[in-house]
This record gives structure tokens, C-alpha cells and sequence, in this order.
């Protein structure tokens, strides 16, 4: 039986589902858990994460860690990973843990994989894969001389077990360290949607060049809002300035792992489908039957989007309301 350190991100009292299935794939391997949450309101998912089988909490609710700051974050980790003396190192492949966790290897010269797809335990030691040159191969990653290894797990791809209320959790709170900062966020723009960020969502709806202009996401927006979804795009259109950034799947854009990934007017150049293969089950809807998508997609519908998508709308708003 290992240590295992877990990162716990939280929204609105909730822990994140990412960090939920690291915390079920290391029970259900038997490990000692450890987790780590920080900023205003990481007291309040103590009980949560006693129920997804955390022995042992590190919380410091401390407000200057509700935004992300690298320095104060790495030095609060640090911390939490001496006090557990944990050598495994699980979160979710975040923009967030992407940016801080290579600076904690550092500091710790030791090693991280991330976007990792699959991870093993073997007694104390534990082997990943991760794709590579945008999901056209893999490689199983093994860490050597190095003192921690640390895990980052592209979210969406583990189950999550039921919480057991039966289960307790010991909880110490680490205070901030006073560092001179040489990074200070000043502000935080958020985006207007009430959605889930694309990283998190069960059912994504993407849309590509084929929609012809703008305007015509509306169609897509109307299809998610009847299934709970969060919109996505390829490069294509957001390179067109049809929508923002923050919509982009792909290699350059987000990588994605829902439940249901519906592609409406999207090729499935390489680079897209680099961030969102892993999606269990594809929808493609695209006018040419020999668009490269369709080789990737669990169901084709070879049609318009501009047909196929409002009646796909029109039949699970029926469907979903019986
Ligand atoms: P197109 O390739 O033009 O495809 C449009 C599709 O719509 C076609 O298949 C067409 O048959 C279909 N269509 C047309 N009309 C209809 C209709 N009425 N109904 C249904 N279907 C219709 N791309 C990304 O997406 N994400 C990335 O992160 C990314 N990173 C990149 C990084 C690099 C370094 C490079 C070089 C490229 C990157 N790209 C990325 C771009 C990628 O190569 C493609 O150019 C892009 O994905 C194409 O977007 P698209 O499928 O919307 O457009």
C-alpha cells in the first residue's frame, strides 16, 4: 500500500469530478489517500472527500489562494507534500495543475507526466501512458530516480465511486508562507458562460467551419442547452473569429474526454482530433461521407448540419421531457 497525494480543485463546495476519479482510482487500488485543497472554501469539501476515502487533508483556506498564484501555490504544495510524505502525486491535467505542477517537480528534481490517458499501480510503484504526436501513438511512462512522481490525469477518463458516508477524514490546515512575490494576478476576467468549461463537460456539441458563419452557432447553443452541454469549436472557426479561444479543442485548444462528443461540420483534421478522441462516443454530422471524422466516430450522420442538428433538438427536447 503507497502514499498517495491527491489535488483536490473545488467549484461551489463540490470537489471537481477530475479530482473525484483520481480519489476513486486510488481507493480502489487500496492506497493511504492524502489530498490537498487550497483557498476560501476548501474547508467546506472536507466531508466530501472523507466520503471518497481520504484519510488525511491538507487544507489551507487562506483567501490569497482562491486565485491562482504559481509562487504561493508551489511553496503551500510543497508543504502539503513534505507533511504527507506522500510520493505519488495525482491531479487532474488542468490549465491550472499543468502550469503549477512542473514548478513543484522542479523544486522537488523530480519527475511529471502529464495528460497522462491510463495509470497502474504495482505495489509502490506506478506506470502511465500519455498520447503523443497528437494521439497518433502512446507511451508508457515509467519514473527512474526520482524522489516523487508526479501524475497529471487528462479528466473524463476514470470512473467515480459512490461516496460512503461512513468515511472520516483527519484534517490539518497549513498556513501561507510570506514570500516576496514576483507574480502578482491582479485580476481575473472571467468568461460569461454559465456552462462547464469544456474540460469538465459529460456532452460537448463542437462545431466547425461547415456552420458557414457565426451567426450560426445559435443552432449548436440550442442543441446543448437541451442536452446539458457545453458548445465547442475547431481552430478553424475560432482562427475565423467566430468564437473565442476558450472554445477551441484540439491540439492548440483544449484536450476533451465527455461522455458524448457530437461533431457538427468539423473535417477531423489530426490536430482535431488530438483533443477530443478520447471521447467515448463520437457523433459526426458532415456533408462528405469521406470526411477523415468519420473514421473516429462511433455514429456517422453523413446530412447538413443545418437539417440534422434542429432535429436532433427537436427530438431529445421530446425525448427528455417524457
Ligand atoms: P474544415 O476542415 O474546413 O472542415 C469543414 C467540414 O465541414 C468539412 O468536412 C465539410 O465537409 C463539412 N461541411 C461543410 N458544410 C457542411 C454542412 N452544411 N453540414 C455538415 N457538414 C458540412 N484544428 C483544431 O480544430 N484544433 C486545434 O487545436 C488545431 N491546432 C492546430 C495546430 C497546428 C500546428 C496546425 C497546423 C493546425 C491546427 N488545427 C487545429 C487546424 C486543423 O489542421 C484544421 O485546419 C481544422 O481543424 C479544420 O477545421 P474544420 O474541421 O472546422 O474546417
Amino acid at each position: 500500500m503507497a502514499k498517495v497525494l491527491v489535488f483536490c480543485e473545488f467549484n461551489n463546495g463540490s470537489i471537481k469530478k477530475g479530482a473525484l476519479e483520481l480519489l476513486s482510482l486510488a481507493k480502489n487500488a487500496n492506497h493511504e489517500i492524502h489530498a490537498v485543497a487550497v483557498g476560501t472554501g476548501s474547508d467546506s469539501i472536507t466531508e466530501e472527500l472523507g466520503q471518497f476515502g481520504v484519510q488525511q487533508a491538507y487544507i489551507n483556506k487562506d483567501e490569497q489562494l482562491s486565485r491562482y498564484n504559481p509562487e504561493l501555490f508551489k511553496a503551500t504544495l510543497c508543504d502539503a507534500i513534505e507533511k504527507s510524505d506522500a510520493k505519488i502525486i495525482l491531479a487532474s491535467s488542468t490549465m491550472l495543475a499543468r502550469d503549477l505542477f512542473p514548478r513543484i517537480a522542479a523544486s522537488l528534481k523530480s519527475g511529471v507526466c502529464s495528460d497522462c490517458t491510463e495509470l497502474s499501480f504495482t505495489g509502490d510503484d506506478v506506470t502511465v501512458r500519455k498520447p503523443l504526436y497528437s494521439g497518433k501513438c502512446s507511451a508508457e511512462v515509467n519514473f527512474e530516480n526520482s524522489s516523487h512522481k508526479i501524475i497529471l490525469m487528462r479528466p473524463n477518463q476514470l470512473p467515480v465511486n459512490e461516496p460512503d458516508a461512513s468515511g472520516t477524514v483527519h484534517v490539518t490546515e497549513l498556513t501561507t508562507p510570506s514570500l516576496d512575490l514576483k507574480t502578482l494576478i491582479k485580476d481575473v476576467v472571467k468568461g460569461t458562460s454559465e456552462k462547464l468549461d469544456l474540460t469538465e463537460a459529460n456532452i460537448i456539441v463542437s462545431g466547425g467551419r461547415g456552420l458557414k458563419e457565426a451567426e450560426n452557432f445559435k443552432i449548436l447553443e440550442e442543441l446543448a442547452s437541451v442536452l446539458g452541454a457545453t458548445v465547442g469549436a475547431s481552430r478553424a472557426v475560432v482562427d475565423a473569429g467566430w468564437v473565442p479561444h476558450n472554445m477551441q479543442v484540439g491540439q492548440t485548444g483544449k484536450t476533451v474526454a465527455p461522455t458524448l462528443y457530437i461533431a457538427c461540420g468539423i473535417s477531423g483534421a489530426i490536430q482535431h482530433l488530438a483533443g477530443m478522441s478520447g471521447s467515448k462516443v463520437i457523433v459526426a454530422i458532415n456533408t462528405d461521407p469521406e470526411a477523415p471524422i468519420f473514421k473516429k466516430s462511433t455514429y456517422g450522420i453523413v446530412g447538413d448540419v443545418f437539417e440534422v442538428v434542429p432535429k436532433l433538438t427537436e427530438e431529445f427536447k421530446a425525448l427528455l421531457s417524457q
